[in-house]
């Protein structure tokens, strides 16, 4: 496979083209950013990290019948991928209130919901991603009605896989983020990572931080933190 041009540069990732129309080159950068990158820092072995922990995961969620657009991992920080074009809507999962339905809502951070939540932000970082309705996304093109309904269905499916995945390393999944994109035959299908960068993992009994929250609130330890999570799921086997 040759690696022809750089088609995107994002805050944690590079996308490079190929000799092969399906196949694009995806390169984890080790650049950690939060808060629409105004916190900035640069870890080695992030990328490795989140490529290997994000590989995994992507392995394991095709097993339970959940397509993505990974194809394989190729070397330390890259994967290779199917070209999609993606939707521009994040799609947020809480099963526990942390971060920002905290304080936009002044909630308790720690609180068990009956259900899962899901809510929609729109993928703009001029306007730091905000929070939108689905009627927004409908009026202003970013999805239609099958969309919103396809990701909302993924979305809760990758959360019971995560859910059983996480449990049997002792972590509790607090929420995640995820992208979808549409592949040449317009299906919807899961896109961008998950990782620690992605996800609120808090270790069973003690709670602690195991994921990008580190980073956010200086809490220290950011990569040891993601090698817990590679060596649980590593450990566990596939
Ligand atoms: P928040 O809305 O900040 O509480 O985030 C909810 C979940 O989505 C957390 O697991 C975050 O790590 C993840 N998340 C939200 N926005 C982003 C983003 N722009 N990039 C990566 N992960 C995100």
């Amino acid at each position: 496979m040759e690696i022809r041009e750089m088609l995107y540069e994002g805050k944690a990732k590079r996308l490079y083209s190929t000799d092969d129309p399906e196949v694009l080159y995806l390169e984890y950068k080790n650049s950690l950013t939060a808060f629409n990158a105004k916190k900035k820092a640069e870890m080695e072995g992030k990328g490795e990290l989140n490529n290997l922990i994000s590989s995994w995961i992507f392995k394991y969620l095709s097993k339970k019948g959940i397509e993505s657009h990974f194809i394989e991992k190729i070397n330390d920080n890259c994967q290779t991928v199917k070209p999609v074009t993606i939707v521009p809507l994040e799609v947020v999962l809480r099963n526990v209130t942390a971060g920002s339905i905290c304080k936009r809502l002044g909630l308790e951070q720690g609180m068990k919901l009956s259900r899962p939540l899901i809510e929609f932000y729109y993928k703009e970082d001029e306007l730091d991603d905000p929070l939108v309705l689905e009627d927004h996304a409908l009026l202003f093109g970013w999805a239609t009605e099958e969309d919103l309904k396809t990701m909302k269905e993924i979305t809760l499916k990758v959360n019971d896989a995560l859910i059983e995945l996480f449990d049997s390393i002792d972590i509790d999944l607090v929420d995640f983020k995820l992208e979808f994109g549409k592949d040449s035959d317009g299906k919807i299908i899961l896109a961008d990572e998950v990782s620690p960068d992605t996800c609120r993992y808090w270790e069973k009994g003690t709670g602690k931080s195991l994921d990008k929250d580190r980073f956010r609130k200086d809490m220290g330890d950011v990569l040891g933190a993601y090698r817990e999570i590679w060596r649980r799921l590593s450990e566990r086997g596939e």
